[in-house]
């Protein structure tokens, strides 16, 4: 039996279900539950909180956010790990709702309700970055969770939270800060993960922002694609292959043309996205 719950230990849960972790399914599991209550409680308070967890896997995370009063909706890939977790929700009935799938593909509209979502996840690394633009990226804003709590590379969570003159500071950090207010709260050593990844990782916050500056969010991937793919490059020069006359675009968007991409903050490439598509302005 373990602390928080009656269920059994994580290491015969992974033994007797045969969870041997795989890397192609980014599998490096939490097996300390004194950090999967502090990723919980970081996420919380989670009373009357409906959380979706990606990748649970053997389930020490979910324990966590069911100990500390969250319902849970789980998507995992994995269909070795779905015993496991059924055993968890069997234990919580009513509060564990597990699906098998791909989190890239699942949709959560049919499984809204009332009260708040939430979404909590030691993301699986290959597609980590990939599950953030998604929900960053959600229509309609404001989106269907109040905030993202999850773990990342901490090279990826530092391009997240990073802000403009730092060489982190790219697409994805410009993403981030349109649509939400990101910040890192703690890291965690590869030794805290079994096995334990090469990099150390980090536990990223970001809270949606209700209303994000308008503009075409297509028009926005366009010119930060176009300026940070030629980062070093004025952006006079750099803006040219959006093809359009780049000296009208920053003038428009109030930039001084011989700027480069990394000194532009996001209210700037916002001023930029509604330049070349003004019919979002
Ligand atoms: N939450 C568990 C923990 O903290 O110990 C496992 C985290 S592990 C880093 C990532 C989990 O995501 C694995 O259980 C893996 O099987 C699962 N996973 C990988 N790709 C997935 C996908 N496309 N959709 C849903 N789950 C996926």
């Amino acid at each position: 039996m373990s602390a928080i719950d009656d269920l059994p230990p994580l290491r015969e849960v992974i033994r007797r279900h045969e969870l041997s972790a795989r890397k192609s399914l980014g599998q490096n599991f939490l097996l300390d539950l004194n950090l999967t209550a502090r990723i919980a409680r970081a996420a919380g308070p989670l009373d009357e909180v409906t959380v979706l967890e990606v990748g649970p896997g053997p389930g020490g995370l979910t324990r966590a956010l069911l100990a500390e009063g969250a319902n849970v909706i789980a998507v995992e890939r994995d269909e070795r790990a779905i015993a496991a977790l059924n055993e968890i929700a069997a234990h919580y009935p009513g509060r564990l709702r597990v699906t098998a799938g791909d989190a890239l593909t699942f949709d959560i509209a049919p499984r809204l309700g009332a009260g708040p979502i939430r979404v909590v996840a030691n993301l699986p690394y290959n597609i980590a970055t990939a599950l953030l633009v998604r929900w960053l990226t959600v229509e309609p804003w404001p989106p269907w969770y109040d905030r993202l709590v999850l773990m990342f590379q901490r090279e990826v969570a530092q391009r997240i939270v990073a802000v403009p003159g730092s060489k982190t500071y790219g697409r994805l950090s410009v993403l981030a800060g349109w649509r939400a207010e990101a910040k890192i709260l703690f890291d965690v050593a590869p030794s805290a993960f079994v096995p334990p990844p090469k990099v150390t990782s980090s536990l990223v916050q970001l809270l949606p922002r209700v209303a994000p500056p308008a503009c075409d969010r297509r028009a926005l991937e366009r010119v930060t694609e176009a300026a940070f793919g030629q980062r070093r490059k004025m952006l006079r020069q750099s803006l040219k292959q959006l093809g359009v006359d780049p000296i009208t675009l920053l003038e428009a968007a109030g930039l001084d043309p011989t700027a480069r991409a990394e000194d532009i903050p996001v209210e700037g490439f916002v001023a930029l996205a509604r330049a070349l598509n003004p019919t979002f302005a």
